[in-house]
């Protein structure tokens, strides 16, 4: 089947003249897509398998499964390079995309260059020169003619380059173009040698520029992609017509075309628009079937809403349910009554009360004979959950445990979780890990999803015996719209949007670091007032280790500078018994301040702290800022947050915008206290691939769609794909879009489809 693709050369070693092109129009006159109908019709004899007739187009099916050396140039040592490089096929070829495109569709005389801006010069060599003005600075000179003016083009510290352009070679180099005492010099970004073949390709059009895999360089990708491209073409499209139309969207095989090779000058919208609605799409579908499989397939619990328990419970609370907290309960308690698991996000601004929401689903499954379990992301935190609920469970008569990594009697804690002697477990991910054998688990709850990923969202539900546990996932960074439609995109979603009332947002300023003193001042007003302050030490990195050791030596200075007062230290490093009795001593009001590492980021409720101090705040991110600032008035005193960054913040009139170093959030923050909007601003601000990629393993990576952006694409990708799973669940009538799925998303895709 792979001769078609190797023997016939007809288009592969033509570059882009007359006949290539011609090739390439047939193409995407074929590429035309089809009705909805035919592709129906067409689907389960699906030619992924087959050679992938023209008429009907080439699946990306198909493509993932022409290994790379078979396109031409690529069969000696690039082919092998590329593979080491993670691009194993013709398909991966085509999923490089360009990072950016140069126009080169005109060819202006050097005396006719605009200055000033990024123009391409295509000319000859005349003359090299290389100096070495001093050991380590190498300057080479290329001086170039078009035939009438010469341009000078000096490259640094890239001696290589004098032997790659002898006089005589033609070039194509982009870049900048000033006249300097009088003559016309550029400074370079990217250089093209033309030669016979590849001229066509980096001349007179908009070229593509990509990254470099594995030291294959610029020329031999471009090539390699276009002669990949070429022999794909035309490219068949899955999607239903209907839709693309409803959407404007060009086809999948003129995007791929016109993202990597546009024709001229055009708005390459179109192409990337198309293309990253396919990303959208994909995972749209793959996040429909995963929630519908969960549904079908699983079993779970129908728990008693009616009994006692949770009556008794809510009736021991001192104060009365918020009506958000109210509907919270009812409509975890409606998904609990049912036979299918529950899967539902419970997210809500720092105190918005989502404790006594879980409790509530616990003892839900208590009072039906269940087990229930907690965990949270770091001891800490579990700690706190669990001498937070225990008091609470205590009233009523629920037997509650606690088990992390460094729980002690654990023997007996693993017994009396096997033999149903305990009701509701707390732990870490010491809970998923094996040996731990609930009696009958039944209702499990996660806090701060975003720390662990969809795997172990599974493996506690795996915790269950023939059921499902129903699960809960509290989150206490609200997430954006657009990332509960990704990354939580199979999840029901409940939101607390009501605060407990006598709240009051805390008050939040910013001070230059050579200002610190009025920070400690407030500290000790605070303390002399009866309160308690936390001080938050920079995060130095991403290693517990240098984090601890940074604030051991902020705790020492800092208790010089409260020589009066007490200062206690807390950071991830401590054996846990010594972070017990820290926050054992915050509690008790023993301590006037503590000085921590971001452990007291999440959960920590003290309620007598008013101040919080964040050393270095630029270094963190919004919504570990929103958090930690959510750690102090909690109680009945308004909170206070003092945030000291040397960072040069600026602001602007158009409200959340991404500044390039990051620092624009510290303005953010201290101007608003919604956790949406700095959820949002954050998402902005950070990557949003690492913030996909950390929330949720499990979710595939974004290459060309941005969440935020494109949140319309996202929202009818979204709509879409849950239309045509609720008709076709598992796609069997769709086995293009199918494989489209698998092949794409990789182990994504197959555990997404299968989990
Ligand atoms: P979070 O949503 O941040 O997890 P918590 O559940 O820790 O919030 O609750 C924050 C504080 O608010 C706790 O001290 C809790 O006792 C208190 N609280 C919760 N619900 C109410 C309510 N309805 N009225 C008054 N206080 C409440
Ligand atoms: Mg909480």
């Amino acid at each position: 089947m792979g001769g078609r693709w190797v023997g016939d050369n007809r288009y592969a070693t033509r570059s882009m003249t007359k006949e290539s092109s011609s090739a390439k129009s047939s193409g995407s006159q074929n590429g035309q897509v089809m009705p909805d109908a035919q592709v129906l019709a067409a689907s389960s004899v699906e030619s992924g398998t087959s050679e992938g007739p023209a008429e009907r187009g080439r699946t990306l099916a198909y493509l993932s499964r022409i290994p790379v050396e078979r396109v031409k140039g690529l069969g000696g040592k690039y082919g092998g390079m590329l593979k080491k490089g993670g691009i194993v096929s013709v398909m991966d070829l085509l999923f490089h995309f360009p990072r950016r495109t140069i126009d080169r569709t005109l060819k202006p005389p050097f005396s006719e260059i605009p200055l000033g801006e990024e123009v391409t010069a295509i000319g000859t060599v005349t003359r090299v020169s290389t100096r070495r003005p001093r050991a380590k600075l190498t300057i080479i000179e290329v001086t170039l003619t078009d035939g009438n003016s010469p341009l000078i083009v000096t490259f640094f510290n890239q001696p290589w380059l004098a032997r790659q352009l002898p006089e005589g070679t033609e070039v194509a180099i982009s870049g900048v173009v000033d006249r300097v005492r009088g003559r016309l010099q550029m400074k370079p970004k990217a250089v093209d040698v033309l030669s016979g073949s590849t001229e066509a390709l980096v001349t007179g059009r908009v070229v593509p520029v990509y990254a470099t895999v594995n030291k294959v360089g610029q020329a031999m990708l471009r090539r390699a992609i276009h002669n990949a491209l070429q022999r794909s073409r035309p490219i068949a499209d899955p999607v239903p017509e209907r839709i693309l139309e409803a959407l404007d969207l060009i086809s999948r095989d003129q995007a791929f075309a016109d993202i990597h090779f546009p024709e001229e000058k055009i708005d390459e919208g179109p192409a990337r628009r198309r293309l990253a609605f396919d990303e959208l799409y994909r995972l749209e579908l793959a996040l429909a079937i995963r929630k519908h499989q969960q549904l079908a397939r699983s079993q779970g619990v129908q728990h008693d809403v009616t009994a006692g328990l949770v009556q008794a419970f809510l009736e021991s609370l001192p104060y009365q349910l918020t009506g958000a907290q109210e509907n919270a309960i009812s409509e975890i308690q409606a998904d609990m009554a049912s036979s299918h698991p529950m899967h539902r996000l419970l997210q809500g601004e720092v105190g918005s009360g989502k404790t006594v929401v879980a409790l509530a689903a616990l003892l839900t499954a208590v009072q039906s004979g269940f087990q229930g379990a907690v965990m949270a992301p770091t001891e800490v935190l579990a700690e706190q959950h669990y001498l937070g609920m225990k008091p609470l469970c205590d009233e009523v008569g629920v037997r509650m445990g606690l088990l992390t990594g460094s729980t002690a009697d654990r023997e007996s804690v693993l017994s009396d979780i096997a033999g149903g002697r305990l009701d509701i477990v707390v732990g870490t991910h010491a809970l998923i890990q094996q040996g731990v054998h609930f009696s009958s688990l039944a209702m499990a709850v996660i806090d701060e999803q975003h720390r662990f990923g969809v795997h172990q969202r599974v493996q506690l539900r795996e915790k269950g015996e023939d059921t499902d546990p129903d699960l809960l996932i509290m989150t206490a960074t609200p997430i954006p719209r657009t990332l509960a439609m990704t990354a939580y995109g199979d999840l029901d979603v409940t939101e607390l949007d009501e605060m407990p009332p006598g709240r009051s947002p805390v008050e939040t300023s910013v001070l230059p670091l050579a200002d610190e003193n009025v920070a400690w001042a407030a500290v000790e007003e605070e303390v002399a007032a009866g309160r308690q302050a936390f001080v938050v030490c920079p995060l130095v990195d991403d290693s517990e280790t240098v984090e601890a050791a940074s604030a051991v030596a902020e705790h020492a200075r800092l208790s010089r500078i409260f020589a009066g007062l007490e200062v206690g230290l807390l950071h991830g490093q401590l054996p846990s018994v010594e972070k017990e009795r820290v926050m054992e001593r915050m509690r008790a009001g023993e301590i006037d301040v503590l000085v921590a590492t971001t452990v007291i980021e999440v959960g920590i409720d003290i309620p007598n702290a008013t101040l919080m101090v964040i050393e270095d705040a630029q270094r963190f991110g919004l919504s570990q800022l929103h958090q930690l600032r959510g750690r102090v008035g909690r109680g009945e005193w308004p909170g206070r947050c003092i945030a000291i960054s040397d960072a040069p913040w600026k602001l602007t009139d158009k409200g959340v915008v991404a500044n390039p170093d990051g620092k624009a959030r510290l303005e953010v923050y201290a101007s608003s206290t919604d956790g949406f909007v700095l959820a949002e601003a954050d998402l902005r601000i950070r990557k949003q691939g690492t913030v996909l990629g950390e929330r949720q393993s499990g979710v595939p990576d974004l290459k060309l769609a941005n969440i935020l952006d494109d949140h319309d694409i996202l929202a009818a990708a979204r709509q879409e794909a849950f239309a045509l799973v609720e008709i076709d669940p598992d796609l069997a009538h769709h086995q293009e879009l199918r494989e489209d799925l698998r092949v794409v998303l990789g182990d994504s895709g197959e555990f997404l489809l299968h989990s």
